[in-house]
């Protein structure tokens, strides 16, 4: 869809640090993240949000999340992770094409529900290729 930020990163017009990709889904960093491995997953196609979603492609998306939080967790080196999802703009949703947001956690990380996607963490200098490439690893493992 013309003018959608996350279509934009589909197509390769704008760049993202993209972890994992198939034929129907792509994951890439968070360019804001909560936490170090803050991953967002979307279907390639766009919908705004999860009704509009056709349901093979919500299950394609269920498993490159539980295979990509996989290895976001290896990769930073924690074993807790949220998936926040919003719908609406009521919701917090401000891009709008569907989005799973996989969040490791680490203890006292100072996170709270509202805050999941606003806390920004802040990477160093070539942190988040060096991140991306262990998830990537992590995967193949
Ligand atoms: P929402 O609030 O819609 O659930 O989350 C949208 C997320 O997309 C935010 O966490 C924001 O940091 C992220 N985001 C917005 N624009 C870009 C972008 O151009 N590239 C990447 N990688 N992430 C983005
Ligand atoms: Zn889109």
């Amino acid at each position: 869809m013309a003018d959608c930020i996350f279509c934009k990163i589909v197509e390769k017009e704008i760049p993202a640090t993209v972890v994992y990709e198939d034929s129907k889904v792509m994951a890439f960093l968070d360019v804001n993240p909560a936490n170090k491995g803050h991953t967002l997953v979307i279907p390639k196609n766009h919908y705004e949000t999860l009704g509009e979603v056709p349901d093979p492609t919500l299950a394609e998306i269920s498993i490159v999340c539980k295979k990509v939080s996989k290895a976001v967790l290896k990769a930073v080196e924690t074993t807790d992770f949220n998936i926040v999802q919003s719908n609406g703009e009521i919701s917090g949703q401000v891009v709008p094409h569907v989005h799973f947001h996989i969040i490791p956690r680490f203890k006292n990380d100072g996170l709270t529900l509202g805050r999941l996607n606003r806390a920004p963490y802040s990477y160093g200098e070539n942190e988040a290729k060096e991140v991306a490439n262990s998830i990537r690893q992590a995967m193949m493992e």
